[in-house]
């Protein structure tokens, strides 16, 4: 039997009352064969933070023992004790870094999460969402499974650990739950012998496979290779399982081959810009995605303003292709975190005014203005940000987005709200824009989104990306959605488990 160091002890409130949501974006990193594998986890994890920043652990195994250390708050508020890194012994690791909605921050969610199967000790870390969790999860609790935490990915655990599928130890019985799962899922699992990566069958969510000398390094995204110094080697393909062991590197495949379809909305915001992912640079495709642009809705407008600092690539490319001057005419506070970290509405829009201030020297008095964001959900950052513009003097403002309307929730781990908070979801964009208070607003097109990424257009028979967000289109079955339609689903509850 596995032991584990550094395990809290079991919550003690009632069982989903504090949360009955399992929206969640996260990063994952993993180290196989280095010495110092905790302090590159915490190093890698750190370049991911963007990807979450609720809370962040690592889990090592030194050879006898698993070590693991979860905590709420941001990596470098407790990762970068050396304390706490030299108690994460071993040359093995995995770790993740999470974001969650309202009222999931428990300490009992926090990855990797850690099982002790009667074939040894398994810690699991997760980016994504699974789309029939809660159904799974209904028929593992009638049948006898205890449940820790309110995350879906403990589900995986549980299907891991009651698999009948006995042939080939650890990696069959991995095969035979992820057969059962449905949804977006990036997954770095540590086990005794092996450090593993796998990617669900469309691909949604990243992972990329690095090098460092002798070491192999498992990561969300690629720029926390370059923070640790290592070679990219390649992505993790859509329904592979990457096997890292003293043997080497296997590949497997759990599901019979189907094209790829990575989440669009990585390129559009999530992602950071200097990341590699399908081949793209992400900041190119972002300049790109503000090219597309211009060409699609050009604006008579003396300046190009970015939203910083998710507007900026984008409102480079449409400054550059709209030969319009381009200017940092607002500057952003770093030290607050995203919009969608503060839980409610009412936070939320003091942290935009919180977050956002006028470059007293880029005079917008008397002028006409292009504003460029990446994308509206909510319509909060954007309607500040009008208003802010107006104050100070702007003649005209003029708002371009560097994406479609997004009309649809998301299922998949980008925690964008329901259908009854997203702005496009209520509104048309004349609509839109009177909210805004813009003199005119306008989105990029699906197509002028697809052709930045490469393509000539969406494909409707094969869509080459998730795109549910503009156009509906679900790449998976929503099992734990009891809704009529995608729009207008609702979770079933963990209460009702
Ligand atoms: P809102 O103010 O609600 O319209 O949100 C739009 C702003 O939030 C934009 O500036 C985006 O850069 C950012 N954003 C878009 N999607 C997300 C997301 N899934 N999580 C956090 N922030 C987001």
């Amino acid at each position: 039997m596995d032991e584990i160091a550094g395990i809290p002890p079991l919550p003690t409130e009632p069982f989903g009352l504090a949360d009955d949501k399992l929206h969640e974006e996260c990063g994952v990193f993993g180290v196989f064969n280095h010495p110092e594998a905790a302090a590159l986890t915490a190093l890698g994890l750190h370049a991911l933070q963007h990807r979450g920043q609720e809370a962040a652990g690592i889990v090592t195994f030194d050879g006898t023992q698993f070590h693991a250390e979860r905590r709420l708050g941001l990596v470098g508020d407790h990762f970068n004790r050396k304390g706490v890194i030299d108690n994460l012994r071993g040359n093995m690791a995995v770790g993740h870094v999470r974001y969650a909605t309202v009222g999931e921050t428990a300490l009992r969610n926090v990855q990797p999460l850690f099982a002790d199967l009667d074939i040894g000790g398994c810690a699991l870390a997760h980016n994504g969402n699974l789309t029939n969790a809660l159904t799974l999860r209904r028929e593992l609790v009638s049948s006898g499974s205890i449940f820790q935490s309110t995350s879906d990915t403990e589900v995986i655990v549980h299907l891991i650990a009651r698999s009948r599928e006995r042939r080939d130890g650890f990696m069959s019985r991995l095969f035979d739950a992820l057969r059962q799962i449905e949804g977006a899922y990036a997954l770095a699992a540590l086990t005794r012998k092996r450090l593993i990566g796998i990617r669900d069958p469309l691909g949604i969510r990243p992972l990329v496979i690095g090098k460092l000398g002798d070491a192999t390094i498992l990561s969300s995204e690629t720029c926390a290779l370059d923070i640790i110094g290592a070679q990219f080697v390649r992505e993790v393909e859509n329904g592979e399982v990457v096997e890292i062991s003293d043997q080497g590197i296997d590949s497997h495949r759990a599901f019979p081959a189907q094209p790829a379809r990575p989440c669009i909305f990585e390129y559009i915001y999530f992602a950071r810009p200097d990341s590699i992912m399908g081949g793209h640079c992400v900041y190119d495709v972002r300049k790109g995605l503000g090219r597309e642009l211009a060409r699609e809705a050009p604006a008579d407008a003396d300046v190009v303003v970015p939203v910083p600092d998710s507007g900026v690539p984008a409102a480079i490319g449409y400054a550059h292709e709209a030969r319009i001057p381009f200017e940092l005419g607002i500057i952003r506070n770093h030290y607050v975190g995203r919009t969608f970290i503060e839980p409610e509405q009412r936070i939320r829009k003091l942290g935009v005014k919180l977050k956002h201030n006028p470059t007293p020297s880029i005079s917008v008095e008397g002028k006409r203005i292009v504003l460029i964001d990446d994308s509206i959900v909510r319509g909060t950052t954007s309607t500040k940000i009008v208003a802010m513009m107006r104050e100070h003097g702007a003649r005209e403002v003029h708002m371009r987005i560097a994406c479609p309307p997004i009309k649809y929730p998301d299922f998949y781990g980008i925690d964008t709200p329901d259908t009854g908070s997203l702005l496009a979801a209520n509104h048309d964009v004349e609509g839109m824009r009177r909210i805004l208070g813009c003199d005119s607003l306008a989105f990029l097109t699906v197509d002028g989104t697809y052709r930045a990424l490469g393509q000539p257009r969406r494909d409707p028979d094969h869509p080459q990306f998730t795109d549910h967000c503009f156009t509906g289109d679900y790449p998976t079955p929503l099992r734990d959605w009891d809704g009529p339609e995608p729009g207008q689903q609702h979770r079933l509850s963990l209460m009702a488990v």
